[in-house]
């Protein structure tokens, strides 16, 4: 089996819960400043939603996202996934950046393949999984391509098809489509929420693109900043797919500025020195 399938029954601990945060603060403490980057955050993210947390730079965001990947071991307070503590990085999370992680002297194939190989899967099994991945992404006419010969956007398709080839339970992104021109960032932003809806994934996906969060999120986590608090967790209960131009994407984007600009006047110093 290539894809994540729904779950006949939720993953996770309580009401399907897959990743629990609870009271998350971390400092980064170095010679010349103290910062409090997260002061005390929870969340939740159950299986098969997409959760978007957006909020200026700096709040904590990619803090917060290292932090449940299990790539920031250091923190405050208790991570958990399925319901165990989490530890370090594991296979269940597939961690997506913004600059692609491809191995240029691989094509594209190979790249896909890769996680699959270091897992010992045998070449009869991995050649229908890549296959069914690299269709997932529209690419497989593309699967002999190397990584230079690529565009940007299909580069973030690559790493989309490879995270998901080893069966992740959740996809955590970090700001994937931010280096991106708009109209690819547009087609992404529709071919992640077709992915996400064919297979029932679970994603937890970093933004500081308000616009981008409503139309990827079924709930949209506000940051503020200084240091990083959870303001206010929006659901979006908008049928899919939803576009740019959509009112309705529009009038919830309004409210998370909103949320945002209220955040922002009342920002505390960053930095305790
Ligand atoms: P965001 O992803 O929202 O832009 P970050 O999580 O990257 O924010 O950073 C939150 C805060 O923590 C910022 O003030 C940033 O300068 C600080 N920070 C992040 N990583 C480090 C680090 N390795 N050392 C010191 N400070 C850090």
């Amino acid at each position: 089996m290539a894809i994540v399938e729904p779950a006949a029954t939720p993953r996770g601990g309580a009401a399907g819960t897959l990743l629990a945060l609870t009271n998350i603060s971390k400092r980064f403490q170095t010679e010349r400043q103290d910062t409090l980057a997260l002061d005390d955050v929870s969340l939740e993210v159950r299986a098969r939603e997409i959760v978007c947390i957006v909020g200026p730079s700096g709040c904590g965001k990619s803090t917060l996202l290292n932090i449940a990947a299990g790539i920031d071991p250091h923190f405050a307070g208790t991570a958990t996934f399925e319901g165990q503590p989490i530890t370090g990085m594991a296979r269940e999370r597939a961690v997506v950046f913004q600059e692609p992680a491809l191995f240029p002297w691989l094509n594209v194939r190979a790249n896909v393949e890769f996680g699959l190989k270091l897992r010992g899967v045998p070449k009869a099994d991995r050649t229908p999984i890549v296959d069914q991945q690299l269709a997932l992404v529209n690419l497989s006419k593309f699967d002999r391509a190397y990584i230079h010969e690529l565009s940007g956007g299909m580069k973030q398709r690559v790493q989309l098809a490879r995270a998901l080839a080893v069966e992740p339970h959740m996809l955590m992104m970090d700001e994937p489509f931010a280096a991106l021109d708009a109209q690819t960032r547009d087609d992404l932003q529709l071919e992640l929420q077709s992915v996400a809806g064919r297979i029932g994934a679970t994603v937890l996906f970093v933004t500081h693109n308000v616009r981008e969060a409503v139309i990827l999120g079924d709930r949209v986590v506000v940051m503020s900043r200084g240091p990083g608090r959870v303001r206010r967790v929006i659901d979006i209960p908008l049928s899919r797919p939803r576009t740019p131009d959509d009112h309705d994407v529009a009038d919830f984007a309004a409210m998370v500025r909103a949320e945002l600009q209220e955040s922002s006047s009342e920002a505390e110093p960053r930095y305790a020195i």
